[in-house]
């Protein structure tokens, strides 16, 4: 089954889209990757969601990635005496280690490195940023705050302390926990939340070593200062515009979202957007203007994905939500001007072999307009660098590793397929001649375009380029 558009999508799922019957409808509806949200559900609710895609992928013969996301440090207050306090601007409000339950003068909060890296003056927001307080005086143990945007404050909700770098690490204990399960099921990406430094990629990646892909989330302005560093260190990037926002002021998050988009995008990694894309679809069937503007903007941008979060995993219409997204997609790809724009954004190849073969892929592909290109890939590498020169027709990558297949989904332009070993140009020739024809991208006739590495089976060792016409049948 092949799909008409370049730019993938990611949906969350959840309560509102958990059966084998809704998540198929989901990926009919264009869903490339499923992401498996581990802040929310059980890990019997992940299993469970884990195996029907796994099944459907088997029923549709086409590879579709599955992205754990861990919760990370996500730092919250405790229990609240009644559920929830009002705080007033102007009154004082103290913060403290003390487990007892909270009231209107003061709340439990569980992290003494906190407190470790408070100064006079920094600013604690409170539930998604919608309450402010500033930390007039502190101990080891407790901070005194003056409340500078007072509202309803009720239990475990969320702090942020926006642009201090908190000794802690990406991963608790709840995490370890729920990547061994995510690893031992066979997850294909698992998200970092709140990366702040190189070395949180470093630490997860021992853990995680080759068995999935890392996606570090930018959530944290702290990480923008080594964002080359981390983004080379990891698999790919999400622009985690939720957190994002809290930390930073909402205006500064489309300036932070193109230089990450940018970035990524030269070094070659997968880059997705996440967040409030489509907010409004949580509880309406139709998106707004600004929202389908929103998606345009990445996908013009050249994202690879677009990710749904609560609008699929627990919306009132998950699928009119993907399908809206499939939609805009569609439609901006359609735009001439889109092409143009990709073009004119494209990276510069590096000095290397690979490089110099995608770069040809690209610009053959641009003289010939071929049906398909397809990039022959072990570990991913080629079918990554040839996606990073955005050809103007599909990457078939075509992989003897269900894996790579796998975490290739969510990848700009690239369809996926897994399948045997090529051993010479004959053979090669062959194998793509009958995978680009079986999955509707070639038809007697047409041109392909294929990329290799010989010896075959070798990674990075792209330094072939053939063009073929398939035969007429
Ligand atoms: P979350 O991450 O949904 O796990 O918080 C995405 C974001 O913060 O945008
Ligand atoms: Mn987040």
């Amino acid at each position: 089954m092949r799909r008409a558009r370049h730019s993938r999508i990611l949906a969350t799922l959840g309560p509102a889209s958990s059966t084998p019957e809704r998540i198929r409808e989901l990926f009919e509806a264009g869903a490339d990757v499923f992401r498996l949200n581990f802040s929310h559900g059980s890990q019997e609710d992940h299993a469970a969601r884990y195996q029907a895609i796994r099944d459907l992928e088997k029923e549709t013969g086409r590879s579709i990635g599955i992205l754990m996301d861990l919760q990370g440090p996500k730092l919250r207050i405790g229990k609240i005496e009644g559920g929830k306090v009002t705080l007033q601007a102007g009154q004082k409000f103290r913060l403290d280690l003390n487990p007892m339950q909270g009231d209107a003068t003061r709340a439990n909060l569980p992290h003494p490195e906190i407190f470790a890296a408070l100064e006079k003056g920094t600013d604690l927001l409170l539930d998604d940023g919608k309450l402010r307080l500033r930390v007039d005086s502190f101990s080891a143990e407790h901070a005194d705050t003056t409340v500078m945007v007072g509202g309803p404050l009720s239990d475990r909700k969320g702090v942020n302390v926006p642009g201090v770098v908190l000794p802690i690490s990406p991963l608790t204990e709840k995490d370890l926990d729920d990547l061994r399960f995510g690893l031992d099921l066979g997850v294909d990406w698992v998200a970092l939340s709140f990366v702040q430094r190189p070395e949180d990629i470093r630490e997860a990646r021992a853990i995680i070593g080759n068995q999935a892909w890392i996606m570090a989330k930018l959530e944290k302005p702290q990480a923008l200062d080594y964002l080359d560093e981390i983004i080379d260190l990891c698999d790919g990037v999400m622009v985690a515009r939720g957190d994002l926002g809290v930390e930073v002021p909402p205006q500064r998050v489309p300036v932070i979202q193109r230089q990450i988009v940018r970035a990524a995008r030269a070094a070659g990694r997968p880059v997705v957007i996440a967040t409030q894309m489509l907010e409004s679809m949580i509880s309406s069937p139709v998106p707004t203007r600004a929202e389908a503007s929103d998606v345009a903007t990445a996908i013009y941008s050249g994202a690879d994905a677009v990710m749904l979060s609560a609008e699929s995993a627990s919306g009132q219409f998950p699928l009119e939500a993907v399908s809206f997204m499939n939609s805009i997609i569609s439609e901006i790809e359609a735009d001439p001007n889109w092409r143009t724009v990709i073009e004119a954004n494209h990276s510069t190849a590096e000095a290397t072999t690979p490089d110099a073969i995608c770069c040809a892929l690209r610009r053959v592909a641009n003289i010939l307009e071929p049906a398909t290109t397809v990039a022959y890939t072990t570990t991913g590498f080629s079918a990554l660098r040839a996606s990073r020169e955005r050809p103007v027709a599909p990457i078939l990558a075509l992989t003897p590793q269900i894996q790579t297949a796998r975490r290739l989904s969510i990848a700009w332009g690239v369809h996926p397929v897994a399948g045997e070993h090529v051993h010479d140009v004959t053979q090669m020739v062959e194998h793509a001649t009958h995978v680009a024809t079986r999955h509707g991208f070639a038809k007697g006739g047409d041109t392909i375009v294929i990329i290799a590495g010989v010896p075959f089976g070798t990674s990075g060792s792209t330094n072939l380029l053939h063009v073929a016409t398939i035969p007429q049948t």
